[in-house]
């Protein structure tokens, strides 16, 4: 959780998604990033990373185009803007310039060589997520009937009235509500809110969405269990 110094308001901590096959490139990305006070997701392959994705909200994807296995780093790119607008950097070797071309013809933002100084591609983060901020301003306060999430100030109002929740259990409601109709198993919900370095039970996705409906009160029923399935609201 950061807390931004202009408006002295708590805000979550924005999600980028890692996909690179080299553990120590990825780590390091890692390192700096939550240095930088952003949320890391890391995966090292194609398929993960499209579950990842699906599943997080992620504000930004950075690929590395050397994946081993059926997908590489392109292949994803482009599966990924079939329907996707996601800021997307690239990872290329220093020397491909074809990659490169062929990477922002697909649709990537940017693109970063190896080796890179990780405060510069924090930089380029950075640069992407002012270009692309504008879009999301008129999206941060929520309103479904009397319910009121504001994302910024992680406040919920239920009938004007303001309601106690939990971090993880503010997490899942403004995720769910991010995501109106959309169907997210136990397992994709942990991954997007506790991470992939959150080992533990589906019962606890369980526990908290019943914490919440306990204080949605007569809005309860924003949250549908899907049986044999997950969750999903509206
Ligand atoms: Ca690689």
């Amino acid at each position: 959780m950061a807390i931004d110094s202009n408006t002295a308001k708590i805000s979550t901590p924005k999600t980028v998604i890692v996909v690179e096959d080299d553990p120590n490139i990825s780590d390091l990305i890692d390192l700096y990033l939550r240095k930088a006070d952003y949320r890391v997701l890391q995966c090292n392959n194609a398929k993960r990373a499209k579950e990842l994705i699906a599943a997080s909200n992620p504000m930004l994807a950075i690929l590395d185009i050397g994946l081993a296995g059926d997908e590489d780093g392109l292949e994803l790119l482009k599966q990924i803007r079939l329907n996707s607008s996601l800021p997307i950097i690239l990872l290329t070797a220093r020397d491909d310039e074809i990659d490169r071309i062929m990477g922002l013809e697909l649709g990537a933002d940017d693109y970063i060589s190896k080796p890179f100084s990780p405060r510069e591609l924090v930089a380029r983060i950075k640069a992407i997520t002012r270009r692309t901020s504008d879009k999301h301003e008129s999206q941060q306060i929520l309103e479904f009937n009397s319910l009121r999430i504001d994302l910024v100030a992680r406040e919920v109002t239920l009938k004007g009235q303001n309601i106690q929740l939990a971090a993880k259990e503010f997490d899942l409601l403004a995720h769910f509500a991010q995501n109106k109709g959309v169907v997210f198993s136990r397992q994709q919900l942990l991954d997007s809110i506790w991470g992939d370095n959150w080992f533990g039970d589906e019962r606890t996705v369980d526990v908290h969405i019943r914490q919440i409906r306990k204080k949605l009160s007569d809005h309860s029923d924003l949250l549908h269990t899907i049986w044999g399935v997950g969750y999903r609201f509206g």
